[in-house]
C-alpha cells in the first residue's frame, strides 16, 4: 500500500505572510517541506489560514533563482515587463564574485561621480529584523544617504505619521488578543477576514461571545455578518463620519474629562473643529443616518473597553493621516486607551513591516524612530557605526521614483520588493526603473522588478534562514531555518554583508545573533531581549528595555512617550480624494489583496494551491452595476483610468458600493496599479491606492 511520508525533521518557525505572526511547524524531509501545521503561538493558538497552511511550496518552485545573473550587453531596458521565458535572452549567469563586484562597482561609481543622493535602497518588510537593520545600515554608511525606504510607505505611513505626532509612538497600544477583554470593537477600513485571517477569527469569537462589533467600511466585507452595526459609508468620507461621532460624544457629555485633563492637550481646538460636523449635516455626505452615527458614538464612548482596528482603507488616502488623527482623537476623547481591552491597533500587513520600520528602514529615522536630523541622535549613531552620517532625511518610495524621472537619482539596490507591481501609476514607476543607470535586485524569483535589473542576486526564501520578525502585536518572534537555499542562492544576510564589503565597508558579522546584538544597542525598545531568551520563548513583546523584563502588552497606561508626556489632539477637516469621479470617468477604483494572494503575488502565484484557487485577475463589481452596464459574471471587462488600462474578469460582489470597482494588485497580466493615482498624503507620503476615477465597459463592446 501507499505509506504516509514521514518528516525527518520538524522545525518551529513563523508564517511568512501576514502581520498576525502565526507560529507554525515546518515538517521537512530531504530538504523539502512536506506540510506546515499551526503551533500554539500567542497570536494564533495553533490556528492557521489558507496561506500559512498551504502557501509554502513556492520555495520549491522550478522558477527559483539559483545563480547570480548579469544583464547581457545590448539588452536595453524598456517599460515592458519581462517574462520568465525571456530570462536567458536578457541575462547571463555569473559567479558570486563577479556579480558582487559588478553590483558594487556600479553603485560606487554613481556615489563617487554624482554623489550619495543619486543612490537609494528599498529594503523589505518580508525580510527579518536583522536583514532590515543591515540593509539600512548599508545605505546609510555605504551609500552615505538616508534614501532608504520600504513598503511601509505604501501601507501605514500615514497611520504612523499621525501616531508619532499625537501619541509619540507608531506601535499598536494593545494586542489583538485583547478583544477578549473589550466590550466594543470598531473595525474600520480593514478586511481582516482576508488580510489578517487568524486575527479575524479571534474578533469573530469575541462577537459570538457578546462583544459589540462595529464595522465601518465602504465595502461590506464578510466580517460585517458578525457586526452589531455595519456602516457602509461613502468612500472618502471618513473624516466627516468620525468628526460627527466626536460631535455626538461632546454634545452628549460622554467625553472622559478626567482623561482629557490628565493625559492630553489640544482639546479645545479639537472641540471647535468637530462642532462643524453635526450628524444631521454629515448624514447625507456619508450616507449614514444621523441616528446611527449617534448610536455608534454612544456605544463606543460608554463601553468599559473599546478597541479600534484599522487598515489600509484608512491609511491609503491623501487624507490618510487625517483619518488616523480622527481615530486617535476618538480614543483619547473617551479615554479608551491605556487599559486592557481598549486602544488603537493599525493592523500591520506584511509579516515584518512593524519590525522593518522599528529597525530604521525609513528615510527620516534611525532604529527606534530616532530622527536622523536630531544632532544628538546623529552623534550617537556615528559613534555606534563609526562613520559620518548624512543629517538630512532621505526620500520616500514614490519620491525616489520621481527623483529618477527628474534625473537626480541614478542607482538603486532593491531587496525583496517589487515596485514594478506595487507602486501607484505603474507606467510612471516602470519608466523610472528603466531609466536607472544601475539597478541591483536581490530576490527569490525573476520578479517584474528584476526584469529591470543590471544584476540579480539570488536570495533565500523565508524557511531557508533564521531571523526575528515583529508582528502587528509588537511581538518579536523567531523564524528558524528549515531547509537550505537552492543552487547558488544565498541567505540575504550574507548577500548584504558581501555587498557592503565590496563597497569598502568592513563588516564581520558571523551569525544572525551577532547582528541581533548590535540591533539591540541601536533599538532601546528591544534592548532587554536576548537571543537565548527568544530561542527559549519564541515570542517576546516590546517595549522590553531591560533583561528579564516581562514585556509590555498594553502601553500608554500612564502617559505617552511625547515631550510633554501627554497625547495631542490634532483636528482634521474634510478633504476630498485627489481625483474625483466625473462624467468621463464615473466610477471609483480601489485596490487591495485577496485571501489567497499576497501583495504583488511573487510568492503566492508560485504556490500551487493558492494560485489554483485564485488563478486570474478579477474585478469585483456590484451586481446592479453589472446589469446596468450589460456585464456578465465571468466575462472580460476593460477598466480605464487617466493613467492606464487593464482587462479582467468581472465578479459580482454585493458587498461593493455602487459605482465602484475593486481589484487585487497581484496580477501582472492585469496590474491594478497601472490605474492608480500617485497623489500623496502630504504627511505620510502614502499614495492614494484606495480612490481614483475610472470607467468600465464589457470587452466585447470596445
Ligand atoms: Fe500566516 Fe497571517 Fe494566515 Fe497567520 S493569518 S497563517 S500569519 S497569513
Amino acid at each position: 500500500g501507499v505509506g504516509k511520508i514521514e518528516p525527518d525533521k520538524q522545525v518551529e518557525s513563523v508564517c511568512p505572510y501576514c502581520g498576525v505572526g502565526c507560529l507554525l511547524t515546518y515538517n521537512v524531509k530531504d530538504n523539502q517541506i512536506l506540510y506546515a501545521n499551526g503551533r500554539n503561538g500567542p497570536s494564533n493558538q495553533s490556528r492557521l489560514c489558507v496561506k500559512g497552511r498551504y502557501g509554502f511550496d513556492y520555495v520549491h518552485h522550478a522558477d527559483r533563482l539559483t545563480k547570480p545573473l548579469i544583464r547581457r550587453e545590448g539588452k536595453p531596458k524598456t517599460t515592458e515587463i519581462l517574462s520568465q521565458d525571456q530570462l536567458d535572452e536578457y541575462f547571463r549567469e555569473a559567479t558570486w564574485d563577479e556579480a558582487l563586484t559588478f553590483a558594487a562597482a556600479g553603485l560606487k561609481k554613481i556615489r563617487d561621480d554624482i554623489g550619495p543622493q543619486a543612490l537609494a535602497g528599498f529594503g523589505s518588510a518580508k525580510g527579518s529584523n536583522e536583514e532590515a537593520y543591515l540593509f539600512q545600515k548599508l545605505v546609510r554608511t555605504g551609500f552615505h544617504t538616508n534614501n532608504v525606504d520600504h513598503c511601509t510607505r505604501l501601507c501605514h505611513a500615514s497611520s504612523v505619521a499621525a501616531m508619532l505626532e499625537t501619541i509619540g509612538s507608531g506601535s499598536v497600544s494593545n494586542q489583538v488578543k485583547d478583544v477578549a477583554e473589550a466590550e466594543v470593537m470598531i473595525i474600520i477600513g480593514a478586511r481582516p477576514t482576508v488580510n489578517h485571517p487568524v486575527a479575524a477569527t479571534f474578533m469573530k469569537n469575541a462577537a459570538q461571545n457578546g462583544k459589540k462589533l462595529i464595522v465601518m467600511d465602504p465595502y461590506r466585507s464578510e466580517i460585517a455578518r458578525h457586526a452589531t452595526y455595519s456602516l457602509q459609508f461613502n468612500a472618502d468620507t471618513d473624516v466627516p463620519l468620525l468628526n460627527a461621532m466626536m460631535y455626538t460624544i461632546i454634545e452628549e457629555g460622554l467625553q472622559n474629562d478626567d482623561y482629557i485633563r490628565n493625559y492630553t492637550e489640544g482639546y479645545e481646538e479639537l472641540k471647535q473643529n468637530v462642532m462643524d460636523y453635526p450628524p444631521e449635516k454629515v448624514a447625507p455626505i456619508t450616507g449614514i443616518p444621523a441616528e446611527t452615527i449617534r448610536e455608534v458614538a454612544r456605544t463606543y464612548a460608554t463601553a468599559k473597553g473599546s478597541m479600534i482596528f484599522w487598515g489600509m482603507g484608512i491609511s491609503q488616502h491623501v487624507h490618510g493621516t487625517d483619518n488616523a488623527r480622527c481615530l486617535i482623537a476618538l480614543a483619547l476623547l473617551t479615554g479608551q486607551v491605556g487599559r486592557p481591552g481598549t486602544g488603537l491597533h493599525p493592523l500591520r500587513g506584511q509579516n515584518n513591516v512593524q519590525g522593518a520600520s522599528d529597525v530604521g528602514l525609513i528615510p527620516m529615522v534611525y532604529p527606534d524612530y530616532q530622527k536622523v536630523d536630531d544632532p544628538e541622535v546623529q552623534a550617537k549613531f556615528e559613534k555606534l557605526w563609526n562613520t559620518k552620517l548624512d543629517p538630512k532625511p532621505g526620500l520616500t518610495v514614490v519620491e525616489i521614483m520621481t527623483a529618477v524621472h527628474e534625473g537626480k537619482l541614478n542607482g538603486m539596490y532593491i531587496m525583496g520588493e517589487n515596485p514594478a507591481m506595487s507602486d501607484p501609476n505603474l507606467s510612471h514607476a516602470r519608466q523610472a526603473l528603466a531609466d536607472l543607470d544601475h539597478l541591483v535586485v536581490q530576490d527569490i524569483f525573476f520578479t517584474e522588478t528584476a526584469g529591470f535589473a543590471d544584476v540579480i542576486l539570488p536570495a533565500s526564501a523565508f524557511p531557508e534562514k533564521t531571523g526575528t520578525f515583529t508582528n502587528t502585536d509588537r511581538r518579536v518572534q523567531l523564524g528558524r531555518q528549515a531547509i537550505d537555499p537552492p543552487g547558488d542562492a544565498r541567505q540575504d544576510l550574507w548577500i548584504i554583508q558581501q555587498l557592503a564589503n565590496h563597497l569598502g565597508l568592513d563588516w564581520t558579522y558571523e551569525s544572525v545573533s551577532d547582528v541581533f546584538e548590535e540591533m539591540r544597542l541601536a533599538t532601546p525598545s528591544i534592548a532587554g531581549m536576548t537571543w537565548e531568551r527568544l530561542n527559549a520563548e519564541d515570542s517576546l513583546t516590546y517595549p522590553l528595555e531591560k533583561e528579564g523584563d516581562p514585556g509590555s502588552p498594553v502601553i500608554f497606561q500612564d502617559g505617552f512617550p511625547t515631550k510633554s508626556e501627554r497625547a495631542r489632539f490634532v483636528p482634521a477637516g474634510y478633504v476630498h480624494a485627489a481625483e474625483m469621479p466625473d462624467p468621463e470617468f464615473p466610477f471609483i477604483f480601489t485596490t487591495g489583496r485577496q485571501l489567497e494572494h499576497w501583495h504583488t503575488g511573487s510568492m503566492t502565484r508560485h504556490a500551487t494551491v493558492l494560485d489554483a484557487i485564485e488563478p486570474e485577475a478579477v474585478a469585483n463589481i456590484h451586481p446592479e452595476d453589472m446589469k446596468a452596464l450589460d456585464i456578465k459574471p465571468g466575462s472580460n471587462v476593460v477598466i480605464e483610468s487617466r493613467r492606464g488600462q487593464v482587462t479582467a474578469k468581472a465578479r459580482a460582489d454585493a458587498g461593493m458600493a455602487r459605482k465602484s470597482v475593486f481589484m487585487a494588485f497581484c496580477y501582472n497580466e492585469a496590474a491594478a496599479n497601472l490605474l492608480t493615482n500617485e497623489a500623496l498624503d502630504p504627511f505620510g507620503k502614502i499614495p492614494e491606492f484606495k480612490y481614483c476615477a475610472i470607467r468600465i465597459r464589457p470587452e466585447t463592446h470596445g
